[in-house]
């Protein structure tokens, strides 16, 4: 197969929550910083067509793309350690694969066959990694297989990575296996019998892993790295070392003491280039590890339990942090916890608030309780999506004394629907993929506080919602001193809302922590931060 793009294929054995994903963008970010142009996909073996669907508490956070697709939450790793946008092809999951090959059939682009698992379902495997190589030329496409090795369910992964190897050749391809090796504190040993059979399994499945990267949380003697070498193949260089660190941003620096780099450029035939250029990530890790100060901020929000399913916020507070020179002590808050009598002592030490993104009624009292102590106690506050709706339902109840006024995604027949299904969203009763979704661009008031804080007037933000401020309301919101400071200038929907006369309170109706990167901390937050600390 001609190709100048070449394929790194990363799998998991073991077990899960090894931090594929992480080991994937650090690799990523040290070839980009030699000068590679390399993007990463991750393949997800369940039969959703995407995450969309998911409750957070299935699958943590559902990351969306400027291209406005519902990823996997993976794709804000890649994104927060690269700083490029990933788009739909980023991301594929096994329903993805099955719903288009069904598709074809009852086209029929395969008349008079058997659509079967193999070829079909793998050839559409290749098409989708291949595709990220040829229509936009990247020099090295990374491809993470979700899962652990050994599942049922991502074995027609595994083969297409098998013949994507052979049909490849040479030195076009190679395969990174992330494995564990477990520590036993009664032996005082670690062991590397899982890394052992877990190799096995791909070897039975027709592959030789050519780099081993081994989590561990001891350090690897010489010894254990030439046995897990002579045991599984692999060159003794080959075999990594991933020994837990304290940030997920030490990961790249530490990959790169182990020459992971190096290793995979060697084996892939491709030159050094240069040094990693690393200058900025190591200043912005320096401030993650040496605060010269600390502030409280609570995020309120329902999914509290599994801190996955706010990531996005989590890491846009470490990168605001860090330009700060701050750590932000985030605490979570399960709104469903908070009433009129214990407001004032949960919230007492915290010197910010987000109210976070969600859907349906439950826990939303509980939210518009903390929007209402902060906005009288001129307490920062950062509402995102639904937090903005509930500033507004807020607002509307306790400023503008309409007592019933709510959104009608939780009262349909609410005598003052201050927040309104959009135009576009009525009639629609499939749940997939349907809402508001994607980079929309929006323009900014001047002299408004989000004005200076972004340092200029148009900007683009990405969506995932169905309701909008109703813009009949708008006015009187205005009057009474919430402003409508950004919108969209092709809809006129509502973007931001702010309280001017507040220290700092705005509401967005898009998702800022989708674009907050390590080079790029999303001004929102920063500016947030600083306010908080009172700056
Ligand atoms: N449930 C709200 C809507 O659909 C908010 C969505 C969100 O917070 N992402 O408009």
């Amino acid at each position: 197969m001609e190709t100048t793009t070449k394929y790194v294929f990363v799998t998991g054995g073991v077990t899960s929550s090894l931090g594929k994903g992480i080991i994937s963008a650090s690799l990523a970010r040290l070839l980009q910083s030699r000068g590679y142009s390399v993007t990463i996909q991750k393949l997800d073996p369940y039969l959703n067509v995407d995450p969309g669907t998911l409750n957070p508490y299935e699958h943590g956070e559902c990351f969306v793309t400027e291209d406005g697709a519902e990823t996997d939450l993976d794709l804000g790793h890649y994104e927060r350690f690269l700083n490029t946008f990933t788009s739909q092809a980023n991301n594929v999951t096994s329903g993805r694969i099955y719903q288009s090959v069904i598709n074809k059939e009852r086209k029929g682009d395969y008349l008079g066959k058997t659509v079967q698992t193999i070829p079909h379902i793998t050839d559409e495997i290749k098409r989708r990694v291949k595709f990220l190589g040829t229509k936009q030329k990247f020099d090295v496409v990374i491809t993470e297989i979700g899962g652990t090795v050994g599942d049922m369910e991502s074995l027609p992964y595994i083969e297409a990575v098998r013949q994507m190897k052979y049909e490849l050749g040479g030195n076009n391809s190679l395969v990174v296996h992330l494995t564990l090796v477990p520590y036993l504190a009664a032996a005082g040993e670690l062991k590397t019998k899982p890394t052992q059979h877990s190799v096995k399994i791909l070897l039975e499945n027709g592959i030789q892993p050519d780099v081993l990267v081994l989590r561990t949380e001891k350090s690897l003697s010489i010894d254990i790295r030439k046995k897990v070498a002579l045991f599984c193949n692999v060159e003794s260089d080959a075999v990594v070392e991933s020994l837990d660190v304290s940030t997920i941003y030490e990961v790249p620096l530490r990959m790169k003491d182990e020459k992971l780099d190096q290793t995979v450029l060697r084996k892939l035939d491709l030159p050094l280039k240069k040094d990693p250029e690393l200058k900025i990530w190591t200043e912005f890790l320096d401030k993650v590890k040496n605060p010269k100060k600390e502030v409280n901020i609570t995020l309120v929000g329902k999914y509290t339990e599994l801190p996955d399913a706010y990531k996005s916020i989590i890491e846009s507070f470490v990168h605001a942090g860090a330009a700060n020179e701050c750590k932000v002590r985030l605490k979570m808050l399960n709104s469903e916890r908070i009433n009129e009598s214990n407001v004032a002592e949960l919230l007492a030490d915290t010197k910010g608030i987000v109210v976070a993104p969600g859907f349906g009624s439950r826990g939303i009292e509980g939210k518009l309780i903390a929007v209402k102590y902060v906005r009288e106690n001129n307490i920062p506050f950062l509402g995102i999506c639904l937090g903005m709706q509930c500033a507004v339902i807020e607002f509307a109840r306790n400023i503008l004394g309409l007592t019933e006024a709510n959104s009608t995604e939780m009262d349909r027949h609410t005598a003052h629907p201050v927040i309104d299904l959009m135009e576009g969203q009525k009639g629609i009763v499939e749940k997939g993929g349907t809402m508001r979704l994607g980079a929309y661009p929006c323009k900014l008031t001047k002299k408004s506080r989000v004005h200076s804080t972004y340092g200029k007037e148009d900007i683009s933000e990405r969506h995932r919602h169905r309701y909008e401020l109703n813009n009949s309301y708008r006015s009187l919101l205005e009057e009474a001193g919430m402003k409508a400071t950004g919108i969209n200038p092709d809809s006129q929907l509502v973007e931001i809302v702010e309280i001017p006369s507040h220290k700092w309170f705005v509401g967005v109706q898009f998702h800022p922590e989708y674009k907050s990167t390590v080079l790029n901390p999303h001004p929102l937050f920063v500016d947030f931060i600083k306010a908080a600390i009172g700056e």
